[in-house]
């Protein structure tokens, strides 16, 4: 609980992935920190996650291509594949024991998504100077052993455990004065240029800038309308032997909205997530959760006949998306020194990492005409 009134040059509202890699690299940069979370930090959506760090993103280059215009798609995506570069970086800097590693992605035929339409989406991306190759039906079956017309393998992205590597990113922070405050985040007050977060107890903190690294949980007064909130479901078998496993391990998704996504583990487990549905209410999500076991244990069958379909857990998670499929990042509108970290999607974490980074680089002063893709008020196309 807050004793007493604090002053500190930053204060993070919420210590998940999204907070602790705020808070790590804001005490790195010497500014004093304080996180604030009304749970225990990372049970939210962080320890959801499937923790799949992908580069590319839940809107294809094509796709982002046909909103934005090449210039602007290629930049997201180069974008992108820096912060997982830099996730990667990190991890290792630190020696964060994460179960990281990194891994290649396959991007597999699914829906209307064929071997002409791979092929069409690699040649943007090689255009961006982005690496990747196109596998055929019969190379992928060879080499991959799955069962789909086509698919794009890509190297630079990574797995990991979330909850791990969220609490290390803290205890690192910590190491550099950051303090971590069971406090409930109120309601927050502009005073003279400063903020005043008023918290559940009778005391303030007084920030020189507010991170709002709340996750799932929006307050009112930032809400853009191109935010929603869904659900996503997972399912982890028991071990499986490592030889009936994939080569590569790669990071297997699908090209289809909603996509099935899959992973092994350290321990030789499948996870595979998905069957997104577009609710919000937890109860109702609960619910709905023996039936999304089924069906993703089917999917998996189908997919990955080799594996052992026998379940060892089943979660389900809120899940943030917005209609462009790409995070919010920058100053809240309407309120001063008021920042916003949303990085939503199937790459919200790697979304969390440029967040840090590029909203270190806004309290610094720093302005780049880029950072506009990624404001709340810009204007958000739709696909159809
Ligand atoms: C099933 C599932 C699978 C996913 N798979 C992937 C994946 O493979 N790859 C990927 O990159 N992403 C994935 N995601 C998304 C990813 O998990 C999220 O983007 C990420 O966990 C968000 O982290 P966060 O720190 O922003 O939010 P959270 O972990 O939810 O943390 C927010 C924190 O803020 C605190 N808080 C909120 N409001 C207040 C307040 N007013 N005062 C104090 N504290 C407050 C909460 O208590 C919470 O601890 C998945 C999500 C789900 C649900």
């Amino acid at each position: 609980m807050l004793a007493e009134s604090i002053r500190t040059d930053v204060a993070i509202i919420g210590g998940g992935i999204t907070g602790s890699l705020m808070a790590e690299h804001l005490s790195r940069l010497g500014h004093s920190v304080v996180v604030i979370d009304r749970e225990q930090p990372g049970l939210g959506s962080t320890r959801a996650s499937t923790a799949m760090l992908q580069w590319e993103t839940d809107s294809s280059l094509s796709e982002l291509t046909d909103l934005y215009g090449f210039e602007r798609a290629a930049n997201v995506y180069r974008r992108s594949r820096a912060a997982v570069a830099g996730l990667t970086e990190l991890v290792a800097a630190h020696g964060i024991s994460c179960a990281f590693q990194p891994r290649p992605t396959l991007y597999i035929a699914a829906g209307d998504v064929g071997e002409k339409e791979l092929s069409e989406e690699l040649a943007l991306r090689h255009r961006a100077e982005l690496p990747g190759a196109l596998l055929s039906y019969t190379s992928l079956r060879r080499d991959f052993g799955f069962d789909r017309e086509a698919a794009i393998l890509s190297p630079g992205s990574a797995e990991a455990d979330p909850l791990l590597l969220s609490w290390s990113l803290l205890r690192i922070a910590g190491g550099n004065g950051t303090r971590i405050i069971d406090a409930d985040a109120v309601n927050f007050h502009d005073e003279g240029g400063r903020v005043l977060v008023e918290t559940s107890s009778q005391h303030v903190i007084d920030a020189g800038h507010v991170v709002l690294a709340t996750g799932y949980v929006m307050p009112h007064f930032v809400m853009p309308a191109c935010h929603t909130i869904s659900s996503s479901f997972a399912i982890s078998t028991v071990r499986q032997q490592p030889d009936q496993l994939w080569p590569e391990r790669a990071l297997v998704w699908e090209a289809s909205e909603p996509y099935l996504y899959m992973r092994t583990t350290a321990d030789n487990r499948i996870v595979i997530g998905g069957e997104d549905e577009e609710i919000a209410d937890p109860q109702v999500r609960d619910a709905m959760l023996a039936d999304k076991v089924l069906r993703l244990r089917e999917k998996l069958a189908r997919i990955w006949p080799a594996a052992s379909a026998e379940i060892s857990h089943a979660w389900c998670g809120a899940f943030g998306e917005t209609s462009d499929g790409l995070p919010l990042i920058g100053p809240v509108p309407g309120a001063s020194n008021i920042y916003a970290a949303y990085g939503y999607g199937g790459n919200g974490i790697t979304f969390s990492y440029l967040a840090s980074r590029m909203i270190a680089a806004m309290i610094s002063g720093e302005k780049q005409a880029w950072f506009e893709d990624f404001a709340l008020d810009r204007t958000v196309k739709s696909q159809s």
